[in-house]
């Protein structure tokens, strides 16, 4: 496992990290592992550490490094044949990233970059206020960036499209808030070890993983396809 490109998304809401999550894990076929994924597991088992975990999720706040590091630490053993990972929402604090940086240690590995995600506050509020969804089939269009053909409606199905709850302005900042609480000392961290690769993301999907992938190229990872 040696050789295995292990990354970390580090970027405040809709900096439009689980759309280049895609083609990551395509470009460099990697295993995309969101923490946030990997608790809502838990949660559906209906035990009693489900109830926990949900009661922790629902009032926004972060669930223990001792649970999260452990659901990662079972998830990783179980992949086999892929060229590595991506972490999604992972590491959210220090103690995290020292966990992540002795379980790859384990596996005779390390991490490869994180990648901070860099975007304007102004871009984001323009992201979420814009953003519609089709409910029963999870499609998402935008107002301005991805017009649905007819206003309000969708193309497939003809039927109404809605603002998600939290994609208010209020929500919002609430979540800006958390992100920065635990992003400086995340940056800061991989930045002294001189991972951190920070990519302007205030720019189309495409010219950002173009960005990203020279840069990656830069430091000897290139593309699987
Ligand atoms: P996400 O899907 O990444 O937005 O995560 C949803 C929720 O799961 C967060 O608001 C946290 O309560 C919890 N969570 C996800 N990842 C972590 C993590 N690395 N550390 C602690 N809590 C997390």
């Amino acid at each position: 496992m040696g050789e295995s490109l292990f990354l970390t998304f580090i970027g405040p809401p809709s900096c439009g990290k689980g759309t280049q999550a895609k083609f990551v894990r395509k470009g460099y076929n990697i295993e995309h592992l969101s923490t946030g994924d990997l608790l809502r597991e838990v949660i559906k088992k209906k035990t009693a550490k489900g109830r926990e975990i949900q009661n922790i999720i629902s009032q926004g706040k972060l669930v223990s490094d001792e649970i999260v590091l452990d659901l990662l630490e079972n998830k990783l053993k179980t992949l086999t044949g892929s060229a590595g990972a991506l972490f999604d929402g992972f590491p959210r604090t220090v103690n995290q990233a020292i966990g992540l940086d002795r379980v790859l240690k384990g596996r005779d590995s390390r991490l490869t970059a994180a990648i901070y995600f860099d975007v304007r506050f102004e871009e984001i509020v323009k992201r979420v206020t814009g953003r519609l969804i089709h409910p029963a089939s999870g499609r998402i269009y935008h107002k301005v960036y991805l017009p649905p053909k007819r206003p309000g409606i969708d193309d497939l199905t003809g039927e109404p499209l809605v603002q998600r709850k939290d994609d208010t302005l209020e929500v919002l900042e609430q979540r800006m808030e958390v992100f920065n609480s635990f992003a400086k000392a995340i940056t800061n961290y991989y930045e002294d070890q001189g991972l951190l690769i920070k990519v302007d993301a205030n720019k189309a999907p495409k010219e950002v993983f173009d960005e990203l992938t020279q840069r990656l190229a830069k430091i000897g990872i290139s593309k699987a396809f």
